[in-house]
C-alpha cells in the first residue's frame, strides 16, 4: 500500500486536480499574478501609495493608486502582459511543464489546453526563457563534479569530442554522505567548442570562485585551476561511488526526457530544454510546489530580460 501511495505521488506535492482547484478561473489566476507582484501588498510604482480603486477593465482588473492615479493590471510587466490566452489556459502550461517529470511537448499541450500547435510552441517557448533567466541568478558551489554531455545525431559519423553533436557542460553539486553522493544542484550550459575560454565562461557564470571541481581528466578542466581547486578522478565512470557516476546520471535522465519527449532536439532552442531540465530538479526539495515557483518566476522575470508572452 505504502508503494501504491509512493508511485502516485505528484512531482512537488501538487495534483492537478489541486492545481485546478486552486486556479481554474481567471479571477484566481489573477489574484495569484497580484500576490507574486505586490507580495507585502498593493504599492503603486510611480509614488509608493499602498491604496486603489479596483475598476474591471475589458479582460484584467484595474488598480487605480488613490494618491496619483496610476493605472495598472496585476498582469503589467509580467510575462503575462499583452498575452491574448485565458490566464487559466497559460497557468495550465506552467503546470505541465513544471510538474511533468519528463516534460511536455507542444502538440500535447496544444491537446490538453485546446490552443494551436504553434501558439503552445511560442508559449512553451517563452516559458523556458523564462527559466533560463531564473536560472541564471544562481551559481553552484562546494563540491562540483563536472563532465561534458553529447546530444544529437552527430554530423560526421564521429563520436565523443569530436563530434558534431549539440555539446553542453553538466555541472552537480554534490554532498558526500555515509558514503553516497547526494546530488544538491544542477547546471546545464549548451557550449561551442571545448577550449579553455568557453570552460572559463561557464564556471565564471554558473559556479562560485573557490570550489572543487572534480573531473573524469580531460586536461582543459586544468585551465580554471586559477580560481578553483581542480581535481582528476581515476574512478571507473561506472564506479557506483564515484561522483562521475552522478554527472553521469544526469547526462542520460536529460538524453532519455528529450528523446522521448521532443524526439529529438534543436540546437537552436536547446538552452531552454536544459534550463526547463535544471529548473524542475533545482527546486523538487522545496515546500512550495514548482509550479507555484514557475509562476512567481514569469512574474519576477517578466520585469526584466524576458518578452511579454504576446501569443
Ligand atoms: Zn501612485
Amino acid at each position: 500500500m505504502a508503494r501504491y501511495k509512493k508511485a502516485y505521488r505528484p512531482l512537488s506535492g501538487m495534483s492537478l486536480i489541486e492545481f485546478q482547484t486552486k486556479y481554474g478561473t481567471e479571477e484566481a489566476c489573477e489574484q495569484a499574478l497580484f500576490r507574486h507582484k505586490w507580495p507585502k501588498g498593493y504599492m503603486c510604482p510611480r509614488c509608493g501609495n499602498k491604496t486603489y480603486y479596483k475598476t474591471i477593465s475589458r479582460r484584467h482588473s484595474l488598480l487605480e493608486c488613490q494618491a496619483c492615479g496610476h493605472q495598472e493590471s496585476p498582469t503589467n510587466g509580467t510575462a503575462f502582459e499583452n498575452s491574448k490566452l485565458p490566464l487559466v489556459k497559460i497557468f495550465l502550461a506552467c503546470f505541465f511543464l513544471a510538474e511533468t517529470k519528463s516534460s511536455v511537448s507542444a502538440v500535447l499541450l496544444a491537446q490538453y489546453i485546446s490552443i494551436s500547435v504553434k501558439t503552445a510552441r511560442n508559449l512553451l517557448r517563452k516559458l523556458r526563457t523564462i527559466m533560463i533567466e531564473a536560472d541564471s541568478h544562481y551559481k553552484l558551489s562546494g563540491n562540483i563534479v563536472i563532465d561534458e554531455g553529447f546530444f544529437g545525431a552527430p554530423k560526421s559519423g564521429k563520436r565523443g569530442r569530436g563530434s558534431g553533436k549539440i555539446k553542453a557542460l553538466f555541472a552537480v553539486q554534490y554532498q558526500p554522505h555515509k558514503g553516497h553522493n547526494i546530488p544538491m544542484f544542477l547546471s546545464v550550459m549548451k557550449i561551442p567548442d571545448f577550449t579553455g575560454g568557453t570552460f572559463k565562461a561557464f564556471a565564471d557564470e554558473k559556479i562560485t570562485s573557490g570550489s572543487v571541481l572534480l573531473s573524469d581528466g580531460f586536461p582543459t578542466y586544468n585551465s580554471l585551476s586559477k580560481n578553483y581547486t581542480v581535481i582528476s578522478t581515476t574512478d571507473a565512470p561506472d564506479d557506483e561511488t564515484s561522483p562521475l557516476k552522478l554527472v553521469h546520471l544526469f547526462i542520460s535522465n536529460a538524453k532519455a526526457m528529450f528523446q522521448g519527449t521532443f524526439h529529438g532536439l534543436g540546437a537552436k532552442r536547446v538552452q531552454g530544454y536544459f534550463s526547463e531540465f535544471t529548473y524542475r530538479f533545482n527546486r523538487r526539495d522545496s515546500k512550495t510546489p514548482v509550479v507555484e515557483h514557475l509562476l512567481r518566476s514569469c512574474v519576477k522575470e517578466g520585469y526584466t530580460n524576458v518578452p511579454a508572452l504576446c501569443i
